[in-house]
């Protein structure tokens, strides 16, 4: 069995994927960035012995957030992580004593969704993640489209808008401060504070205040016009972006992950009405795994062809 680790800022998840890809067991334990480089790749280590004596695992693979030279399984950067220029891959396969390979979290979780989600007969797939910004992945005939190590689909900084909304990237009018989950939320808030006796508002009040992605969908539910708006406008953020990704791709399929797409039929269908080609949008089915599934698939990817020569001739 193969084990496969979704490195996040906040969490590390992990789990056994079989032959089917199936996960059969999860676990979750915080990452504790704060504590520095060590520390990190201490629980890292904790996490894949744990595994390893649980099951019969004949890899690692490790999704990271952040640039990597995946044939020499090299983490040059990760984003808000304290981890730079380490030779991850080599290091943690001297101590594990099992191949370990490792890639950049987005493109882990295409690869999971080729082979266990809405990818599985899709030849040329998108993948479009939702959440506080919008990440994405890339797959031309079944092969993910890496980049620079490993930096390909940053589709949120694609520029929607000339002289736009600032983005945390330093550019002006990129898509996710728009369409992301914060950009909806931040919408909600001034939408909330120009209707102050709107459901919308009276529902903002009920949670403390408290704004979240779900927030417009509640009120819209309830019957509430600025919620229905905001959620309209939104979904039209949403298209304009996946319109253009249709336009330089043409995928047979994109797949949208994230929370916000718990919304399910409700939001595809907002965005589908905007959508040149609103046959070919689905939604993940397998949100919650699919970096998990994609990360343990590393070590069977064609294309990491020197970190695995390397490694076979270590281990025969
Ligand atoms: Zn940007």
């Amino acid at each position: 069995m193969k084990l496969g680790i979704d490195l996040g800022a906040t969490n590390i998840k992990s789990g056994v994927v079989d032959d089917t890809f199936q996960v059969l067991e999860k676990k979750i334990v915080p990452t504790n960035a704060h504590l520095g480089k060590e520390a990190v790749i201490q629980n890292l280590i904790e996490v894949c012995r744990q595994w390893i004596v649980q099951a019969e695992i004949t890899s690692v693979g490790i999704g990271i957030p952040g640039r990597i030279n995946i044939n020499e399984g090299i983490l040059l950067s990760a984003t808000n992580l304290p981890l730079k220029n380490i030779p991850l891959a080599k290091q943690l396969n001297e101590t594990l004593k099992v191949p370990v390979y490792i890639g950049n979290d987005a493109n882990c979780a295409i690869y999971g969704e080729i082979y266990a989600g809405e990818g599985k007969n899709a030849n040329n797939l998108l993948m479009v993640t939702v959440g506080t910004g919008i990440g994405g992945g890339i797959c031309i005939n079944r092969q993910i489209y890496r980049g620079e190590n490993e930096t390909a689909g940053e589709f949120g900084h694609m520029i929607i808008k000339h002289r736009g909304l600032r983005c945390r990237c330093g550019k002006y009018g990129c898509w996710e401060q728009y369409a992301s989950v914060s950009a909806l939320i931040c919408q909600t808030g001034k939408m909330a504070k120009t209707h102050p006796d709107s459901l919308l508002t009276k529902q903002i009040t009920k949670n403390n205040g408290n704004i979240d992605g779900k927030t417009p969908f509640t009120a819209a539910k309830q019957g509430c016009p600025f919620g229905e708006k905001l959620i309209s406008n939104y979904s039209e953020y949403l298209a304009i972006g996946i319109n253009n990704l249709i336009t330089i791709f043409r995928p047979d399929k994109i797949v949208l992950a994230g929370e916000i797409f718990y919304q399910g039929e409700y939001l595809l269908s907002c965005i589908q009405k905007n959508i040149i080609d609103p046959q070919i949008l689905f939604i993940s089915q397998i949100h919650d795994r699919t970096g998990i599934i994609g990360a343990a698939m590393l070590g069977a990817s064609s294309e990491i062809t020197s970190c695995k020569s390397r490694l076979q001739e270590e281990w025969s």
